[in-house]
């Protein structure tokens, strides 16, 4: 049997506020079994709230709606991030959305619970106490393009944003997805002036990429006059591996049908909110999916960006896209449905996705 994915659609019939998407996000609220899941349950409501000057995380008023549904179904909510520094500056106060915002580790970092996985080396899933221990779990997701793994929704919130620094760190640390040769370099340092990330420098002679910074552009690889730079594939793989299994390890904490997706497909941009800018979105605003089934929500995202609706400006002038497969394959150099095909091979749900439309 198919997975059921909600769907509101951005596309509108007259000017109405009624027709418009928060008016919807109501009534796909309203379509949800939430009512009767979150009653009584502290129910952590996980987000990015973004970073520095960054502004196309979700709107404040979809939060403040959602949080009002969970108050009236009597459900006891708190929104929480990995951190919480700056989240006013998008509006994300306490007094506006009428419930806690904290941080997922506490305010000094240190309140999570350690679960040992083995994977290569990754080996320290610390599972952040305020999820740990939430009785109820909305993975509040908004879907954008990712470097690392070609696409960020609701696995990416878990697996980067339920846990700690070290975790995080240590699936970084599979990505490894450029290789140097020592011995075909020439050391004209172009590779160095082409990144326009600050992502990569020599140090001692030897070539060091920060991957947390790299988008996996190329530019490095492609300026190479020696082919001394190869980007190996099998690495992100790896790492699209380690955020499944992260998040499987973070889901196994919470009893079954408590964690329910949200996933806006709105201001989808090129990168992470964690960079903390706000680019041009790369195609039309599409709306907002829900599912009770992590895999079906993420398929459904993924398949309903589509290469044919790339906007002008919304990648970096001089950036040529790659020729084959999905748009992020295209701009990040990174296959998004591996990370969606390890969530499956995990058991957490089914790529097989039915819409209900509920605009
Ligand atoms: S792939 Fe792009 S971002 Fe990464 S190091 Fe090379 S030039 Fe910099
Ligand atoms: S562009 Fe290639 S040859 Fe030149 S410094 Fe970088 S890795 Fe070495």
């Amino acid at each position: 049997m198919k997975s059921k994915v909600l769907f509101a659609s951005v596309a509108y019939e007259r000017y109405e506020a009624d027709c418009t998407l928060p008016a919807k996000f109501d009534r796909l609220l309203e379509s949800t079994e939430l009512a009767e899941k979150v009653k009584g349950r502290h129910t952590a409501v996980k987000m990015h709230l973004g970073r520095n000057i960054g502004f196309t995380t979700i709107h404040p008023l979809f939060i403040k709606k959602l949080i009002d549904k969970l108050l009236a179904w009597g459900a006891k909510p708190y929104i929480t991030d990995q951190t919480t520094d700056g989240a006013r500056y998008r509006g994300y106060t306490e007094d506006f959305l009428g419930c806690k915002v904290v941080d997922t580790n506490g305010v000094l970092g240190k309140y999570y619970y350690e679960k040992y996985v083995d994977f290569k080396t990754f080996k320290n899933v610390d599972i952040s106490g305020h999820i740990h221990d939430a009785e109820f779990m909305i993975d509040l997701s908004h879907a954008k393009g990712h470097g690392a793994c070609g696409f960020g929704g609701a696995c990416k919130n878990i697996a980067m944003g339920c846990v700690t620094d070290r975790t995080r760190g240590q699936i970084h640390a599979l990505e490894g997805g450029i290789t140097w040769d020592e011995n075909k370099c020439i050391h004209c340092d172009q590779c160095v002036k082409s990144c326009n990330h600050y992502a990569n420098e020599f140090v001692d002679g030897k070539y060091e990429v920060n991957f947390h910074h790299c988008t996996y552009c190329q530019h490095c690889v492609k300026v190479c006059p020696n082919e001394a730079l190869v980007m190996d594939a099998n690495h992100y793989h790896d790492f699209q591996t380690g955020m499944a299994l992260c998040t499987k390890t973070v889901l196994d904490t919470f009893d079954k049908d408590s964690v329910y997706y949200i996933n806006f497909l709105t201001n989808i941009t090129a990168l992470c909110d964690c960079w903390g800018l706000s680019t041009p979105s790369l195609v039309p605003d599409i709306g907002i999916m829900a599912s009770s089934d992590i895999v079906a929500i993420e398929r459904a995202s993924v398949d309903a960006i589509k290469f044919e609706d790339l906007l002008p400006n919304s990648t970096p002038k001089g950036v040529e896209l790659g020729t084959k497969g999905h748009l992020f394959e295209r701009l990040h150099g990174v296959e998004p449905y591996t990370q969606i095909n390890e969530l499956e091979k995990a058991g957490l749900g089914s790529q097989e996705y039915a819409f209900e439309d509920i605009s």
